[in-house]
């Protein structure tokens, strides 16, 4: 799946936190793994992988979380420090270049 929008904001559950995305993502996925049903507690999850330079916070204070990637290495999920909302995530190899929203999420 493509996706052409270079403009793409969200914000948190609580409005705290606000973001946008100013690239296009490199790829839109719905995954079905069991480490993404075990963090959001639902049946699948649609991840969008973005360029972290892309990634920008215009408010609001995150909280880092530490997760097992499938890898084995540390997969962290940032989330609104004030309502808990997990707004994006990043991987520390390859040198955390890219980012992963959930997407669909967020809008709005
Ligand atoms: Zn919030
Ligand atoms: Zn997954």
């Amino acid at each position: 799946m493509t996706c052409e929008r270079t403009d793409l904001a969200g914000g948190c559950a609580c409005g705290a936190v606000r973001y946008r995305v100013s690239r296009a993502p490199i790829f839109v996925n719905n995954c079905h793994c069991s480490l993404c049903q075990k963090q959001t507690g639902s049946t699948s999850v649609v991840n969008m992988f973005v360029e972290s330079v892309a990634v920008h916070l215009l408010g609001g204070t995150l909280s880092e979380h530490v997760v097992k990637a499938g890898s084995g290495g540390d997969h962290i999920i940032c989330r609104c420090a004030a309502c808990g909302t997990a707004l994006w995530s990043y991987y520390l190899s390859p040198a955390g270049a890219a980012r992963c929203r959930r997407a669909g999420r967020h809008a709005g």
